[in-house]
């Protein structure tokens, strides 16, 4: 469990090793029988041995990720860490031959050669891509960071093999990654008709896209692409991850719920906002690009515990109502091991309920052989200071004010799953709960810390707690 155990929001114990460990290796390339201040190559050579890697970290068809398990969204920060490390390397690499050329008195003359010139274009393209990933940029113009990647990535490999013709090898490599990575991305696309709807309840938007209902598991997201110039002049050139909220195989076709929570997504809410009537209801019709499936729970496999947890805010719902209606399908096929169901949602406002009240009721009815318990928890208090009760009464469906007790929800989800367990009476099935997270950074910090301090025995007797987490951020 230390591995879980969280250094800073959304940074782990585990991630600090990999990269204290990754900073140690690439110091032992640089300074092996070499110093950084007389041999400035050799710090040019493990920026260059690195950029081959930095770049499959970032390609969403990530073989790195496939072959250790993880998706390309849960190794988002060592594409970052490794690439600040290029960019200091490339840099020390540099100021190494300045301060060179300037005690010999040959900075004039050196500077102006060619294969110099082109290694200064690389040098500046790098230190771009550097600039603008800084959080400030990632977090508020993304749609700006990444033109810069692509183009700066485009000046910098020709430039750095420019630069140094031996650097072939390496840039080739680059240049296989980033390729393989787009015929991927290109057959894993399909162009369809959606249907957008206003949810003003949830501040969000309904993608519907009926013509696309396989070949995704549960929790995982796709990229979309909206055709329209609605969205702005280039709105339809951004694509954006969202989490499918419906099954595969199933009559709904590709179900996106889209939080308004910036430019783009915005323009999508007003878009389906004043759009005319279909035949259920209001919305429009817009032609998009559904790219992926990709993320999701990799190894995992949620029917194989013996029960299961959701712990979701706002728009994280997405992945708890994917996750639990294909648990609710595998148990209905006898292919499930879990025996109880707790989903635990955070919203601002309790009418953000009302939207989503027919698929958790149904839910809940159609899961007959396992319990499923849904406590939704609100934080705003309504104008009147009254206390909103649930739309429906069901014993399985709770309605509550403040934020989730989530220690205290993973006690109580534990103690029913035990008991459900031993009525079973039968130790082999103990195999585990699944906690799965979905929602911001911090949800899933309060969800670790949570699970970190359950009573060991108490765990033991469940078979262990595994986390699964969904972040919406990069
Ligand atoms: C794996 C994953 C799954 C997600 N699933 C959902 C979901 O089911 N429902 C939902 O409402 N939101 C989801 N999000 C978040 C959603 O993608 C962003 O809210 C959306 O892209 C914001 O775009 P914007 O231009 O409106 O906002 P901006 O103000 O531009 O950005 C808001 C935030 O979203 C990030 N962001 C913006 N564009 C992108 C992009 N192209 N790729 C990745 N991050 C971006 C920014 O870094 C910033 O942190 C998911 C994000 C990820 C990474």
């Amino acid at each position: 469990m230390l591995h879980r155990v969280r250094i800073s929001p959304g940074f782990s114990v585990s991630q600090a090793v990999i990269m204290i460990c990754y900073f140690a290796t690439l110091i032992y390339a640089g300074c092996y029988k070499s110093s950084p201040f007389s041999d400035p190559v050799r710090a040019g050579w493990v920026a260059v041995s690195q950029l081959p890697i930095v770049i499959a970290l970032a390609t969403k068809n990530n073989i790195i990720g496939t072959l250790m398990g993880f998706t390309y969204e849960k190794l988002n920060y060592l594409h970052r860490f490794i690439g600040q490390l290029i960019v200091i390397a490339a840099n020390i690499h540099s100021l190494g031959y300045f301060y060179k050329w300037s005690i010999g008195g040959t900075f004039q003359a050196s500077i102006s050669t060619p294969h110099i010139i082109w290694g200064l274009v690389g040098l500046v393209a790098l230190d771009c891509i550097f600039f603008f990933s800084l959080s400030f940029w990632r977090n508020r113009y993304h749609n700006i960071m990444l033109p810069v990647h692509i183009i700066g990535l485009v000046i910098a490999i020709p430039a750095i093999w420019m630069h140094k013709p031996s650097t072939m090898r390496w840039m080739c490599a680059c240049i296989g990654i980033y390729g393989f990575d787009h015929v991927c991305r290109f057959i894993k696309t399909r162009i369809s008709t959606a249907t957008i709807r206003p949810l003003p309840e949830m501040n969000s938007t309904r993608v519907e896209v009926p013509y696309i209902n396989g070949g995704w598991r549960a929790g995982q997201h796709v990229r979309l692409r909206v055709l329209t110039f609605g969205l702005g002049w280039f709105g339809w050139t951004e694509a954006h991850p969202f989490t499918i909220a419906s099954v595969a195989d199933g009559e709904e076709g590709i179900i996106l719920l889209v939080k308004k929570s910036g430019r783009w997504t915005g323009r999508l809410y007003d878009m389906a906002k004043s759009s005319g009537f279909t035949e259920a209801g209001q919305g429009r019709r817009v032609k998009v690009m559904v790219e992926g499936p990709y993320g999701g729970p990799c190894h995992s496999v949620f029917a194989s515990y013996s029960a299961a947890v959701f712990i979701v805010g706002g728009s994280g719902i997405t992945f708890a109502l994917s996750a639990i209606q294909d648990l609710i399908r595998e148990d209905l096929a006898g292919r499930s091991r879990v025996k109880s169901i707790t989903l635990i949602w955070s919203i601002q406002d309790p009418s953000a309920l009302h939207p989503l009240l027919p698929r958790l009721m149904s839910m809940i009815q159609e899961s007959v052989y396992t319990p499923i318990h849904i406590s939704v928890h609100y934080t705003r208090v309504s104008a009147n200071g009254t206390k909103p009760r649930p739309p429906v009464a069901h014993p399985q469906l709770m309605l509550s004010s403040g934020r989730p007790q989530i220690l205290k929800s993973l006690q109580a989800a534990l103690a029913r799953a035990v008991s459900l367990v031993e009525d079973a009476r039968d130790e082999r099935r103990v195999s585990g709960m699944l906690v799965g997270v979905c929602g911001p950074v911090g949800l899933g910090d309060d969800v670790s810390k949570a699970v970190a301090t359950v009573d060991p025995s108490r765990r033991d007797q469940v078979g262990g707690i595994e986390i699964h987490e969904e972040v919406f951020g990069l």
